[in-house]
């Protein structure tokens, strides 16, 4: 193998190292009709984030303090909301809600144990209690 080629061999390596580490979530859909504010892949970032609609939901609904519905797969907020403003609560959600704060990883999911809610990492297996659900 020639220099070039280990080289080459080299940065496919980091390149693919980092792209599997850094996750990266749906870009959201938003559009809006009259005063509503729509994101229409809604069922989509919530399942590519492994959580449930209604709690992907309800967060956005008290973050936004607006009111909103699900239907389909799309979530109708009634307020109309800048967009950028929407995919800000998405990228918090997903970093307070579904990242490790141990390790980094998107590889996490909720789980109830007495009333009590914790963030359980299948990559690390860290667990870390969540006070507000
Ligand atoms: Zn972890």
């Amino acid at each position: 193998m020639s220099y070039d080629e280990l080289l080459d061999n080299a940065y496919s390596k980091i390149e693919k190292e980092t792209s599997s580490s850094r996750f990266e979530m749906p870009d959201a859909v938003i559009t809006f009709e009259g005063n509503k504010t729509i994101i229409n892949n809604f069922g989509k970032i919530s399942s590519y984030l492994n959580r449930d609609e209604k709690h992907v939901e309800k967060f956005l609904e008290k973050e936004l303090a607006a009111k909103g519905d699900v239907k389909g797969h799309r979530l109708f907020l009634y307020i109309k909301i800048p967009k950028k403003q929407v995919k800000d609560k998405l990228r918090e959600y997903f970093d307070k809600y579904v990242v490790c704060k141990n390790c980094g990883k998107p590889d996490t999911e909720i789980k109830e144990k007495k009333g009590k809610y914790s963030i359980n990492c299948l990559a690390c297996g860290d667990k870390q209690p969540i006070y507000s659900i």
